[in-house]
């Protein structure tokens, strides 16, 4: 049920920021899924000084601050890039769609693998914007259940594999380096192949080269981390993804970490510092009901939605069972798997689906704010 929704086949970037309801969107993608100390607070900054002051984390594990004035878009694009946040040029930034582990540590393969793909993005074929790279290659898949397309993973006996996302076996690679040729030969291959009209490898039928052939079963899926003390550091929870960029900076000076890593969790490392420190803003509690929440932007933030989402969330989590999703409207940027209960604005009303998308069949349809609220039981 796509509705009226554009789906515009193309995702912002920090030099090619998208025109949204509330200004430019301007979305940094973090290399090895990190930032220094200096780059977080240089994003703070920005954030603070040139959008709306809230900096939020994609479920590809970016970072980006709204609400940014064409005015203002160079001063801000200064002052991230003297942090070295920023790419020499946009097709550079395009092609570098990688959705890396989080708790790699330097020298293991994920970290090894993601630096010699970042060597070699050129060697990659013109690839539709949402194609992406999963590197997870630790002892058991982090990002199983995450958005990408090709991926590096491990085996139950260790080895490393290359696995054509939506196939649920891979084939095995000797080396960091042969991991990294697979992926370019398979990125080759999809194109060859006709995947530019299939849009992504899950939807891509046609049968893996030979050398690629599915035999191997990854490692079966670790669990997402809870939040609290974690090897790297502490991992905090951002609800709806969102954090004050005021008080993300204060955090980072209060726990004196030295960097901070990104998951497509809505999840955060503090890397180093003062392990465990409660930061305002930054969730600990794992059984926030927030956190089992997702919503977009919504309205006014997003032109194309009629209605708003955040504030409904947090209304509805904890008073619904299971997972919430509130989508401004049936493309469901902030989630694309199915939940318990899907609420999708529409025509500025509320549809429900349950067990469903947000492009799913709708259960209910066309209930307003305080309907919606009557019928799950909040008063
Ligand atoms: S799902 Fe939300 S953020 Fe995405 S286009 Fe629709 S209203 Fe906008």
């Amino acid at each position: 049920m796509a509705g009226n929704v554009t789906v515009k086949g193309w995702c912002p970037g920090a030099l090619r920021p998208m025109l949204s309801g509330d200004g430019l969107v301007v979305r940094v993608r973090p290399r090895f899924a990190a930032l220094s100390r200096n780059q977080v607070l240089a994003l703070c900054d920005a954030a603070s000084r040139f959008g709306t002051g809230v900096i939020d984390l994609t479920n590809r594990a970016n970072l980006q601050i709204r609400g940014v004035t064409e005015a203002a878009w160079p001063q801000l694009m200064k002052l991230i890039g003297e942090a070295g946040l920023v790419d020499d040029d946009a097709e550079t930034e395009g092609r570098r769609n990688l959705l890396v582990a989080p708790d790699w540590i330097d020298g293991d393969d994920t970290h090894r693998i993601t630096g010699l793909l970042l060597n070699r993005l050129n060697a990659l074929p013109s690839l539709p914007a949402k194609v992406g790279f999963a590197i997870d290659a630790g002892p058991a898949p982090l990002l199983s259940h995450e958005s990408a397309d090709f991926r590096i993973e491990r085996s139950e006996s260790g080895a490393l594999l290359v696995r054509a996302d939506g196939r649920d076996k891979g084939a095995l690679v000797a080396t960091p380096e042969s991991a990294v040729d697979a992926l370019i030969a398979l990125a080759h291959w999809f194109v060859d192949s006709g995947g530019l009209d299939a849009g992504r490898m899950r939807r891509h039928d046609a049968d893996l080269p030979e050398w690629a052939a599915a035999r191997i079963s990854p490692a079966q899926a670790a669990r997402v981390p809870a939040l609290g003390i974690h090897p790297a550091g502490t991992l905090y929870g951002l609800i709806f993804g969102q954090v004050d960029a005021g008080n993300l900076r204060a955090a980072v000076e209060q726990t004196n970490a030295k960097g901070m890593r990104v998951t497509p969790w809505r999840r955060l490392i503090l890397e180093g510092g003062i392990p465990g420190l409660p930061c305002s803003g930054l969730v600990l509690d794992n059984s926030a009901p927030e956190l089992n929440a997702d919503a977009c932007a919504g309205a006014p933030g997003c032109e194309q939605a009629t209605v708003a989402t955040r504030e409904l969330a947090r209304q509805l989590s904890g008073a619904v069972e299971g997972h919430l999703h509130v989508s401004g409207c049936s493309k469901g940027c902030a989630r694309r798997l199915a939940s318990d209960i899907c609420v999708t604005g529409r025509e500025g009303r509320y549809d429900v689906i349950f067990k469903g998308r947000a492009d799913g069949e709708p259960d209910i349809t066309g209930l307003t704010a305080s309907q919606l609220l009557e019928y799950f039981g909040v008063k």
